[in-house]
């Protein structure tokens, strides 16, 4: 990857000549089957953004409660859009068709206009859930007009996860998001794909928002090397984890943490004392951290092999409640 950096080809993306860049984004959204794509700095621009073209202000959001763009984005969809959501929940990592619907139907009552749908694939607050596509469908067709939005900020773990392709999670969605400096190992970037004249408008945000680039064509390279080799190690990830939950729902049998659940690269359970477990974690070498007061989360990428693994079931083994 770093060789790819060194020797990209580059030009201003400011003037959309960076060679590197159109060839990444072109890549995107052929593999999302999308018309166009542009290249950000980071996964809540793309979030940002695809609220910024797809509502107005005042409109609503409809989203899971725990979703990214509701919980770990600082309010920006609020600062920047001057948007509300509407929450239903997802604590299972999918929406309830019937949930969203109400949302929508309350219109009627003198409620908020609905301008959009969210969603999160794989869902990572729940234990990186990825949706079953056939869900995605009903959803897309039940909205009916009003755009849904794609969280594909691990898209390429629900792939893996499933067997079904980036273009047919993408294709109930109106806009999808990426990110290639999560599992796919790039140094920095996402990217937004959707219709190309919701995408000349993408540009117009991004560049309000300051996420224009210049030589961006140093990180598109690294992102091509990710789409080109990191997405099928990805199902490596997901072994270990499972393994990993495993470890953990033996070592807190009264967390009731069913490690089945677990289908990606994320761990994630309740437990009430989630704070002090994790450092104590944390200080035998294990890290990971909190999502909530009483949710763990810990995470596998491609710097944990299967002696880490092997690591953390010798530390989970004195937190194993004693046999009886
Ligand atoms: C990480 C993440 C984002 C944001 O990506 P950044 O590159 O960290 O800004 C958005 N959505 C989900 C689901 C994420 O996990």
């Amino acid at each position: 990857m770093r060789e790819a950096m060194a020797s990209a080809v580059v030009g201003d993306d400011g003037h959309g000549e960076d060679p590197t860049v159109n060839e990444l984004e072109e890549r995107f959204a052929a593999l999302v089957g999308k018309q166009a794509a542009i290249f950000l700095p980071s996964g809540v621009m793309g979030n940002q953004i695809a609220v910024r073209v797809l509502t107005q202000p005042g409109d609503v959001i409809v989203a899971g409660r725990n979703q990214h763009v509701v919980s770990f984005e600082m309010g920006a969809s609020a600062r920047n859009s001057s948007v509300q959501f509407a929450l239903v929940n997802d604590s299972a990592g999918v929406l309830d068709l019937n949930d969203v619907l109400d949302v929508i139907d309350a219109e009627k009552d003198h409620q908020p206009h609905v301008s959009m749908v969210s969603v999160e694939n794989t869902h990572m607050p729940s234990g990186g859930t990825p949706w079953d596509v056939n869900d995605l469908r009903s959803l897309a067709k039940a909205i009916g007009e009003r755009p849904l939005h794609l969280d594909g900020a691990r898209l390429f773990n629900a792939v893996v996860a499933t067997g079904t392709s980036a273009a047919e999670f993408a294709e109930p969605a109106t806009t999808v998001m990426a990110c290639l400096s999560k599992g796919l190992c790039a140094p920095v970037g996402s990217l937004l794909a959707g219709p190309a004249p919701l995408m000349e408008r993408a540009r117009i945000e991004r560049k309000r928002l300051g996420g224009a680039m210049r030589q961006a064509g140093f990180l598109a390279a690294a992102g091509l090397v990710a789409l080109d080799t990191m997405i099928d190690r990805l199902s490596e990830d997901h072994l270990r984890a499972r393994r990993i939950a495993e470890l953990f729902s033996e070592a807190f049998p009264e967390a009731r943490y069913d490690p089945t659940t677990c289908r990606t690269n994320i761990v994630a359970f309740d437990h009430p004392q989630a704070r002090q477990i994790v450092g104590e974690l944390n200080a035998l070498g294990v890290e990971g951290d909190t999502l909530a007061p009483r949710r763990i989360r810990f995470v596998t990428h491609a710097g944990i092999s299967d002696a880490d693994v092997d690591f953390v079931a010798e530390v989970l083994e004195s937190f194993k409640p004693a046999a009886s």
